[in-house]
């Protein structure tokens, strides 16, 4: 297949449509319309094969995850998704590849009421990468930057379970077999908070998403917002799936240092603690109180059971070492 049909095929045809997307695919820009009162969220992210999914992952997740991590981190903000583009970058035309990537895209597109609106489609090694727009009422974007110290530390649903997911595809761990679909979906499927993020726009005093694991995340708040933080380990959401797979120890150290799990970690002041609960439970979604902001800029304490508690793990990180 030639350039221009695929991209008629797999990406125009399929895009969902958009009222304030004025110009698609097909012309040398897309052009879009903001409401007035809001501002634009811009964000990008890459998946490379290997690095960021493994070799054998599905067109289909790898399509799903391309476009979710790209919402998280519009979720992050507060922003509400709208638009995105893709820029692809594959050894050879495959149709049946093709197929199941774009009908991927479709899928995740359709639920969150996103439009693929232009992108560019190249030869190389395999490589997609998504820019996505969110709109947020002006003013009231989501910082990682505004924590003060008495701010309680949140996080949202379970954290660790897609390192253990990446564990378990890459046959390091074998964990029973009733948990392994919702273990490997949590990986290769995972579900940007996108409803909390906007909740939490004037609620929130600082929000990441968390992408390289709890605590490497966590401390890019620290150190944007000039606090410390106390977390208390014994309270950390571990899935029933991660507390019956492998061991204490290894459940936290999948829950501390773990990334992929797209879950939101966020602060909120104690006079907001109410409303931000009520909401949550609200919109259905489970949020975990697992400790507090401290004055003592980039100093992060644990305790479990209220004793100091010691962890030497860390985070995943690019080019680290
Ligand atoms: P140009 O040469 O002007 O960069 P292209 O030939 O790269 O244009 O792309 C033609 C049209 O198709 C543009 O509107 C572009 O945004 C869109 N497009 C190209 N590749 C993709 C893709 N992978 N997904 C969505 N739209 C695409
Ligand atoms: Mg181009």
């Amino acid at each position: 297949m030639k350039e221009f049909s695929i991209i008629d095929h797999f990406f125009k045809q399929r895009s969902y449509q958009r009222k304030d997307v004025l110009i698609g695919i097909g012309d040398d820009c897309a052009v879009g319309k903001v409401a007035k009162g809001q501002n634009i969220a811009i964000t990008t992210d890459t998946l490379v094969k290997g690095v960021h999914y493994p070799h054998d992952t599905s067109a289909r997740a790898i399509a799903h995850k391309a476009v979710a991590v790209n919402l998280s981190d519009l979720a992050a903000m507060g922003a509400e998704p709208a638009w995105i583009s893709l820029s692809l970058a594959m050894p050879e035309s495959d149709p049946a590849w093709l197929e199941e990537f774009s009908l991927g895209l479709q899928e995740i597109s359709e639920y969150y009421s996103i439009q693929l609106i232009g992108g560019d489609t190249v030869q190389g090694p395999l490589t997609v990468t998504i820019t996505a727009q969110g709109f947020i009422p002006e003013g009231q974007a989501l910082t990682r930057s505004d924590a003060k110290p008495g701010d309680a530390l949140y996080v949202t649903g379970t954290i660790g379970d897609a390192g253990l997911g990446l564990d378990v595809v890459q046959n390091k761990l074998r964990i029973p077999v009733q948990f392994h679909e919702t273990i490997c979906d949590r990986l290769n499927y995972p579900t940007p908070r996108v409803l909390v993020g906007t909740m939490l726009r004037r609620v929130a005093s600082a929000c990441i998403d968390i992408s390289d694991g709890l605590l490497a995340d966590l401390q890019h708040i620290l150190d944007a917002s000039s606090c410390g933080a106390l977390i208390n380990i014994d309270k950390l959401p571990l899935s029933q799936a991660m507390l019956e797979s492998v061991d204490a120890e290894a459940s936290l150290n999948y829950g501390l240092t773990a990334g992929d799990d797209y879950e939101l970690l966020f602060c909120v002041p104690e006079d907001k603690i109410a409303n931000m609960e009520r909401a949550l439970l609200n919109a259905n979604t489970a949020f975990t109180c697992i400790g507090q902001m401290t004055g003592q800029a980039g100093k992060l304490e644990m305790q479990f059971n209220k004793q100091p508690f010691v962890f030497s793990g860390k985070g995943f990180e690019h080019f680290s070492g």
